[in-house]
C-alpha cells in the first residue's frame, strides 16, 4: 500500500503491430515495482503474491487508471488512435464489481470502452467457468475488448472456446519458442486457420525471429507483439515511439 501511495509501480508498455502492413497498432502495460532497496522487480516476481494476498486487485486497478490516462492524453495530442490491453487477474474476476470499477475509470477519461482491451488468462476460464463466461459476457456487453492470454499453454484450450465468446486469441509464446519444423509450421497453420474459421482475431505473443514474423504473416495471423519488436519499454520510449509513427503517417 505504501508503495502503492508512493508511486513505487511503472507502467511499462510493449507494442503491438498488425502484422499485415506492420503498423503499431496498441500495445500491453506491464506493470514493475521499483523498490527503493531491492530495485527494479519484474512482475514474475511479485504478482503471484499479490494474487494470493488479495493486494493484485489494488493494483490492477491502479495500472487500469494509469492506462486510460495515457490513451487519453495521446487522444488530447492528436495520435492515430491506439488501444491498449491490461491484464485482470483470476482475482478480479471474483469481484462482483469489476464491470462498474472499469466503466467508472472508462468514464472518468471519456472513452470508450473498446479502446481499454482486457487480457484474461486462459486458465482462469477452466477454474471457474461459470463466474467467467457471466463475466465475459457482460462485460462484452459493455463494448469492452477481450483478449484471451495464454491461449495453449493449459490443457483445454479449445474446450473453452466452446463455452465463452472472446475477441481476440493470444498464442502463448511457448508456440513461438521452438524450432519451425515442416511438421510443426503444419500444425501452427491448422491451429491459426482454425481460429479464424470462429471468427476470433489471432496474435502472436512472444515472437523473437524474423522467421516467425514472416511464418506468422503467410499464416493470416493479425498481429504480434514480442522482442523481435521491442521489449516492454518505459513512457517516455513509447511516446518517442507512436511520435515517429505519427510523423511518418503526415509526411
Ligand atoms: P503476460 O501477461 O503473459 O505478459 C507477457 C510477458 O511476456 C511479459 O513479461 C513480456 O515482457 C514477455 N514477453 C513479451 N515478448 C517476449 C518475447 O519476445 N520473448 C520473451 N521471452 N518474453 C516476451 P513480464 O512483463 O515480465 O510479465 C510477466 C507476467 O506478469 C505477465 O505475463 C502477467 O501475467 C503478469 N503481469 C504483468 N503486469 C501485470 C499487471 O499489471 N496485472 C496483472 N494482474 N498481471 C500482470
Ligand atoms: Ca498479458
Ligand atoms: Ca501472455
Amino acid at each position: 500500500e505504501d508503495a502503492l501511495a508512493k508511486e513505487q509501480f511503472l507502467v511499462y508498455l510493449q507494442p503491438k503491430y498488425r502484422i499485415k502492413d506492420e503498423n503499431l497498432v496498441g500495445a500491453e502495460a506491464l506493470v514493475r515495482w521499483i523498490h527503493p532497496e531491492l530495485g527494479f522487480q519484474p512482475p514474475d516476481k511479485f504478482i503471484p503474491l499479490f494474487e494470493k494476498n488479495g493486494f493484485i486487485t489494488k493494483l490492477d486497478q491502479y495500472v487500469w487508471d494509469k492506462t486510460c490516462a495515457l490513451i487519453k492524453e495521446w487522444d488530447d495530442r492528436g495520435f492515430t488512435p491506439i488501444s491498449v490491453s491490461v491484464n485482470v487477474s483470476r482475482a478480479d474476476i471474483y469481484n462482483a464489481d469489476l464491470a462498474d470499477i472499469l466503466i467508472k475509470i472508462i468514464n472518468k477519461y471519456g472513452l470508450a470502452p473498446s479502446r481499454l482491451h482486457l487480457e484474461i488468462t486462459e486458465s482462469a476460464y477452466t477454474e471457474n467457468p461459470k463466474q467467467i463466461i457471466d463475466t465475459v459476457t457482460h462485460l462484452r456487453e459493455l463494448g469492452f475488448i477481450i483478449e484471451m492470454d495464454d491461449f495453449g499453454s493449459g490443457y483445454s484450450s479449445y474446450n473453452v472456446l466452446l463455452k465463452t465468446q472472446v475477441d481476440i486469441i493470444k498464442l502463448d509464446r511457448m508456440f513461438f519458442q521452438k524450432q519451425l519444423t515442416e511438421k510443426y509450421a503444419k500444425m501452427l497453420n491448422y491451429t491459426i486457420l482454425a481460429l479464424k474459421e470462429m471468427d476470433l482475431k489471432i496474435l502472436a505473443e512472444g515472437v523473437e525471429t524474423k522467421e516467425y514474423v514472416d511464418f506468422l504473416k503467410s499464416a493470416g495471423c493479425d498481429y504480434v507483439q514480442g522482442f523481435y519488436y521491442y521489449k516492454p519499454m518505459p513512457l517516455d520510449e513509447f511516446q518517442q515511439l507512436i511520435d515517429k509513427q505519427a510523423e511518418v503517417q503526415t509526411a
